[in-house]
């Protein structure tokens, strides 16, 4: 077989396995066997980039960048959806319809109503060409690029698709992918993102787009716009559309009546906490697209389609008592604790109260009976007090003013809606809360032990601090309770492996504030070992890539302090990594010190962050605006103007990629 046939059956057969895998969630094959045909197939498209297709599945990991999306105007408009509550508001649209089609039989389509982000997505010879956001609803942003990853979209339709024609539908994040991508931010020490909705639409602008390819995004079809598709009805083109590949949830069903219509929505009402992601109603169509077209549009809706809400789900129940919690970082949140109540699908007792303001704007009190919503939140809240229910002796919620844990008086600071616990070094929930950073997964990942055992171990005055950990015996953690040998064994050795983890992670272990991840590798990156970094001032660490003043007052703080420095010194004679290893050091120079590069624009030979990467590992410094300070702005495709403008007023060398590249040389 030809290489360009073998390609081309690759391609084919990879389809295949996306669609039985997103679409159909069927798979016949296994990932690791998926992944080295996809290899196979990138290997040899890199070996013949004469065979380029925009079309292949290789492309679904991203890579490209998009700097500024770019606003197209939508061939049809894409509507808004009116909205009914009731019944009788259904029967009186029917009627609407009877008075302008007269007396023929009306069917209705109905679907569910996906909460996510809408897109149009054009397709010209079966090959997606365009996508495009709702915008409103006159022009959108174009996202080809990141609808691209979206592994259930399909890039080559199959079947008896029409030559040319947009489809719409909403990209949605499932609950599973949504809990995982919070566990992960939770444990890195970010704030967890609020509801699947909002992520889904903050994905599509996002520009790097192998990003939005890490995130497990879906696309759930529901209309087709465009001439001569053979089509009849509503209900044929959602079969359609899923011959020709599109996923199209398959609870759609053609109703002869507001009865059946009625029944439905009754029925997906209290059904709906069963499915993978988040709905927030029905949409009811008239199902004969000759009536659609009939019936047209008023100015801002279809009047062949209605919106079925969904009441927010709303409980009433009563607050036992109001706790508070203290987080890592000494935060103070407030918990109504609940007398338990069934709400969306799970029984529900405790609501956050998020802080003192709230408590005062509702007049939260204990004893009282309060509404709960959950909205497409994960924490259900408190949305009101049901005054009538109010205990006649019930008095207003006095705040606490010292910690919970270990009485130290509360701060506030200006512009800061919660308290803080400012006893850093003695509050337990902060301490064994930095011990349990200091050993999750991205940090020290420490194997056989969780936060639980960091609890007990502090309890039991074992450990006061992460250097404690290095000290721990076999015969120390034994006696603890459903301790076995084997565990205590197990979390000796892990403790004691934990040692070969390189120095950006320890930094970011640390838990120092408003060092996460990507911060603790550029200072490890900048500074190269931990004594360089601990006596580093402000000025300098604001010259560093990304680091702030608000980061580097917080890295200050830390190392000045004594403890701090006694810890670290512990950890040094345990045989932690403070510093970059010589295989991190070997591609390192010092040719480009003193020089601070802007980059800006997409590169064809590096990616950004290769270009970053190359200027730090050469002593350079990446800043992210030009200014008087900028020696070189490096330009790419797509600059923005200003900042060539920028440049040229203040006299800033603008350089290419291969001007910069000349500049380090062969590498
Ligand atoms: P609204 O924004 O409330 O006016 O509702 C209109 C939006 O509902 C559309 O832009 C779609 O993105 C979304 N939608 C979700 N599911 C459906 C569906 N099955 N049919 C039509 N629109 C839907
Ligand atoms: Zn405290």
């Amino acid at each position: 077989m030809n290489i360009k046939d073998k390609i081309e059956e690759l391609r084919n057969t990879l389809r295949a396995h996306n669609h039985r895998y997103y679409v159909l969630d069927t798979p016949t094959i296994s990932d690791y066997d998926f992944d080295m045909q996809l290899k196979e197939l990138q290997d040899l498209e890199a070996q013949h980039p004469e065979f380029y297709d925009a079309s292949s599945p290789s492309l679904r990991v991203g890579g490209a960048i998009t700097k500024n999306f770019d606003t197209v105007v939508h061939e049809s408009r894409m509507y808004s959806l009116d909205n009914s509550y009731s019944k009788d508001d259904l029967e009186d649209w029917e009627k609407r319809i009877q008075r302008v089609l007269g007396d023929v039989l009306v069917e209705f389509t109905c679907e569910l109503k996906y909460d996510g982000a809408s897109i149009s997505i054009s397709y010209e010879d079966g090959k997606l060409t365009q996508a495009l956001t709702r915008g409103d609803g006159f022009q959108g942003d174009n996202v080809t690029t990141n609808i691209k990853t979206i592994k259930s979209i399909p890039l080559q339709l199959k079947g008896d698709y029409p030559q040319k024609f947009d489809i719409r539908g909403e990209i949605v994040l499932p609950f599973e992918g949504f809990a995982k991508m919070n566990a992960e931010r939770i444990e890195n020490g970010d704030e967890p993102y609020m509801n699947p909705r909002n992520t889904a639409s903050g994905s599509l602008k996002l520009q790097d787009s192998a990003q939005v390819a890490r995130r497990p995004l879906d696309c759930l079809l529901y209309g087709i716009v465009g001439m001569q598709t053979g089509i009849t009805s509503q209900f044929q083109m959602l079969e359609k559309a899923r011959e020709w590949g599109f996923k199209v949830p398959t609870v759609a069903k053609l109703c002869k009546s507001i009865e059946e219509v009625m029944a439905f929505v009754a029925y997906w009402d209290s059904h709906r906490h069963e499915l993978p992601y988040e709905t927030d109603g029905v949409v009811i169509k008239v199902n004969n697209l000759q009536h659609q077209e009939e019936l047209g549009y008023t100015s801002k809706s279809p009047r062949w389609a209605m919106a079925y809400k969904f009441k927010a789900e709303q409980v009433s129940t009563v607050l036992h008592e109001i706790t508070y919690q203290v987080g890592r970082t000494g935060a103070i949140t407030p918990v109504a604790n609940l007398a338990p109540v069934l709400l969306a699908g799970t029984t529900v007792k405790r609501a956050s109260l998020h802080n003192a303001d709230q408590i005062e704007k509702f007049d939260i009190r204990e004893r009282d009976t309060v509404f709960v919503e959950k909205g497409g939140e994960i924490i259900p809240k408190i949305i009101g007090v049901d005054f009538s229910k109010r205990p006649t002796d019930s008095k207003p919620t006095i705040y606490i003013q010292r910690c919970p844990e270990c009485n130290t008086l509360l701060e506030r600071s200006e512009g800061d809606a919660k308290h803080y616990c400012p006893n850093y070094y003695g509050c337990p929930p902060q301490i064994t809360g930095r011990i349990q950073h200091f050993i999750s997964r991205k940090a020290m990942d420490i194997e056989g032990m969780g936060g639980e055992t960091v609890e007990l171990l502090f309890k039991e005055g074992l450990i006061r601090n992460y250097a404690d950990l290095y000290r721990l015996s076999k015969e120390d953690v034994m006696p603890l309770d459903r301790m076995a040998e084997k565990s205590a064994e197990n979390l000796v050795s892990g403790v004691k492996a934990s040692v070969t983890i390189p120095f950006e992670r320890v930094l970011f272990a640390l838990g120092i504030r408003f060092v996460g991840e990507t911060v603790a590798k550029k200072l490890a990156k900048a500074y190269k070992n931990i004594d360089a970094l601990m006596v580093a001032n402000i000025e300098e660490l604001v010259q560093v890539d990304e680091i702030g003043e608000r980061i580097a007052h917080s890295v200050v703080e830390f190392f000045k302090n004594d403890l701090n420095q006694r810890i670290i010194q512990d950890l040094k004679s345990f045989g932690v990594q403070f510093e970059l290893s010589a295989e991190k050091l070997e591609n390192q120079t010092e040719d480009l010190k003193g020089q601070t590069f802007v980059i800006s624009g997409v590169f064809e030979n590096v990616s950004r962050d290769d270009l970053k990467k190359l200027i730090e590992d050469n002593g350079g410094k990446v800043g992210s605006s030009v200014s008087s300070k900028t020696t070189y702005l490096v330009a790419g495709d797509n600059m923005g103007p200003s900042k060539r403008t920028k440049a040229e007023n203040l006299g800033v060398a603008i350089i290419s990629e291969d001007d910069f590249l000349a500049m380090i040389g062969p590498r």
